[in-house]
């Protein structure tokens, strides 16, 4: 069991933000010798100065090399790369380099759920946490969605269980951590330039269960062929989860009409709100992890059946005047689309489009088969206009923007259609964020009548 105490005395911030200023801020308040390092922050910023009252050394502006003087441990922001000079003269040093995470499991000895995956990492963290409340669980949500994970498992009372969404840059830089239940989704290719190859990404994901032991749980795809070769190097007892294989002897699984948890029917398919079939690998992985931690059926099925989606991810907006309306904002690449286009079976009204980064989308043709018209906008209007008449697609228009696209949908929606906003393209070219984007959208379908 670890505390405060065993972590090393002297300690290098590298990168403040927000997971930066939470990891110096409790690294003071358990009594170590902190240097602060960071590029872009300034001697004026409230939380710098909170830092320094608390007895932070700053070196802000540069990065020299002498702030790794007498540094037993480095603590870096998860975005700052591993070739960065400071982490790599550390690594060259042999000073042991972690991420913010790695202090949870020094600060707390409560349950702590982890949730990792290329993708679906915040529905899956969301449907958990909303579960384990309807169950009246008490639960604490922290990470990548929500405050930083020491400040959340600073505060951890007993009874309270902590879920806590991963990314492979967090996960990388651990070496104690250790979840009691950790759920592994997917892996697919992704962040290659910041990993270097599949293979480290590979093993910074599943670092996730490398300290687990034997009564800890690991909740992992079975559908994933390589996670399921890499789960037999854990100690921990396996729970898989599939949407293809019966798994009443071993985890959570799908017959034809209900989600179960070994042999107990949790949930009919009929009653989820959620769609696609990704959502529902999702679900299975929610499930497991919920259950495990003394979720019950009542609170899972309340989740289930209300819960609409995570803001701007294949989210349901609602019914207008009989369509239903999706805000996929979020599907900022080509394989997000393709995965909202598969959640429907027929009459889909698509409107895509925005940054150009040099795609031609033709692997969206495939999956256009459901779609009866498209409205394009954007710096790739005239691309997705293209694949769209491939596809054979009857009626494309385009238009300026996310609104007026919204209206123009609609007009072209029958009663029991399906209005999707899902752009397979950044937002950049004409809004700030892709949830400005899809704020928009949701604010135009909502002034029609
Ligand atoms: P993350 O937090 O990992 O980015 P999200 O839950 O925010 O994941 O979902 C982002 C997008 O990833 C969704 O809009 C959807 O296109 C896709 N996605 C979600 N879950 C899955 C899954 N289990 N498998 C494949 N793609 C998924």
């Amino acid at each position: 069991m670890n505390t405060m105490k065993q972590f090393p005395e002297t300690v290098l911030v590298l990168g403040l933000a927000r997971s930066g200023t939470a990891a110096a801020r409790v690294l003071l308040d358990g009594g170590k010798d902190v240097t602060v390092n960071d590029q872009a922050a300034s001697y004026d910023d409230d939380s710098v100065q909170e830092l320094q009252r608390k007895g932070a050394h700053l070196v802000l502006g540069s990065h020299p090399l002498s702030v790794l003087g007498g540094i037993e441990v480095v603590v870096k922001n998860p975005g700052i790369r591993y070739d960065h000079p400071i982490i790599a003269e550390a690594i060259r040093r042999n000073i042991p380099v972690v991420t913010e995470v790695e202090l949870v499991s020094y600060l707390t000895q409560q349950p702590v759920i982890g949730i990792t995956g290329s993708n679906g990492k915040t529905t899956t963290t969301t449907l958990i946490t909303e579960m384990l409340k309807y169950s009246d669980c008490n639960v604490k949500l922290a990470g990548n969605i929500g405050i930083a994970a020491t400040e959340v498992a600073q505060t951890m009372q007993v009874d309270e269980k902590m879920v806590i969404e991963l990314s492979s840059f967090q996960l990388q830089g651990i070496s104690e951590f250790r979840p009691t239940t950790a759920v592994l989704l997917n892996i697919f290719e992704a962040h290659l330039d910041y990993h270097g190859d599949l293979e480290s990404y590979v093993n910074a994901k599943c670092n996730i269960f490398k300290n687990q032991q034997a009564d800890d749980y690991l909740v992992y795809n079975a559908d994933d062929s390589t996670l399921k070769e890499r789960v037999t190097h854990t100690n921990a007892k396996k729970i898989p989860f599939s949407v293809t294989k019966n798994l009443q002897q071993e985890g959570a699984w799908t017959n034809e009409t209900h989600v179960c948890f070994f042999d107990e029917a949790i949930i009919a398919l009929e009653d989820i709100v959620l769609v696609g079939k990704h959502n529902l690998e999702n679900i299975l992985a929610a499930v497991a992890a919920a259950k495990l931690n003394g979720a019950t059926n009542e609170g899972i099925q309340h989740v289930l059946r209300t819960f609409s989606g995570v803001k701007h991810r294949l989210e349901f907006v609602g019914m207008i005047q009989d369509r239903y309306v999706y805000n996929d904002s979020k599907a900022t690449n080509i394989l997000a689309t393709q995965k909202a286009l598969d959640s429907f079976k027929k009459g889909i009204v698509l409107l895509a489009g925005g940054l150009d980064r040099g795609n031609e989308f033709d692997e969206l043709i495939p999956h256009l088969k459901n779609v009866k018209a498209m409205v394009v906008f954007g710096e790739t209007a005239s691309k997705l206009e293209r694949i769209g008449r491939e596809a054979g697609v009857q009626v494309i228009k385009h238009a300026e923007g996310v609104d007026d696209a919204a209206k123009i949908g609609f007009a072209l929606t029958d009663a029991g259609d399906i209005l999707l906003l899902s752009p397979a393209c950044a937002s950049w070219d004409q809004y700030k964020t892709f949830e400005e984007r899809g704020d928009i959208f949701v604010q135009a379908v909502h002034t029609i009548n």
